[in-house]
């Protein structure tokens, strides 16, 4: 069975900050602005590398609620790969917002639910934010911080 190689987006492989700032105050203004998004240089190469093998599943496992879903596959088709298929990434319900749940408890329980809960289908994960990190960890899961 593949393996599967699992990113982050925001972060990690897309530099969102020119607009994290609206983030929590104005979301219709955040959310309009993802066009703008750009890919960081090293991490999208990468990136680019995994999602152009055909002997592992790349997927992306983001925090972004569902209501962004087409936005982020127009980006991740027009800057990483032009035929990504849409059930390759994974995102949260739009009902879960971070103040009302745990992100890295979501992000590891959903990746445990992906690979039906054997790790050792995990290669690695590409994740920057610590906490998401330290957890994954804790159970054993390679994971690489840019
Ligand atoms: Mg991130």
């Amino acid at each position: 069975m593949k393996k599967i190689v699992v990113f982050d987006l925001d972060g990690t492989v897309v530099d969102n900050g020119h607009r994290y700032i609206y983030h929590f105050v104005d979301m219709r203004k955040y959310l309009s602005l993802a066009d703008k998004d750009e890919t960081f240089e090293a991490m999208g190469q990468i990136c680019k590398w995994y999602l152009n093998r055909t002997d592992v599943i790349t997927v992306f496992l983001t925090a972004r609620m569902e209501i962004e879903r087409k936005s982020t596959l127009a980006y991740i088709r027009r800057d990483l790969k032009h035929d990504f298929p849409d059930n390759r990434l994974y995102m949260k319900p739009n009902n879960l917002t971070e103040e009302k749940m745990d992100t890295p408890r979501w992000k590891l329980q959903t990746l445990l639910k992906l690979v039906k809960g054997d790790k050792n289908r995990i290669m690695c994960v590409f994740e920057d934010r610590s906490d998401i990190v330290d957890l994954m960890r804790s159970v054993g899961i390679v994971v690489i911080q840019p």
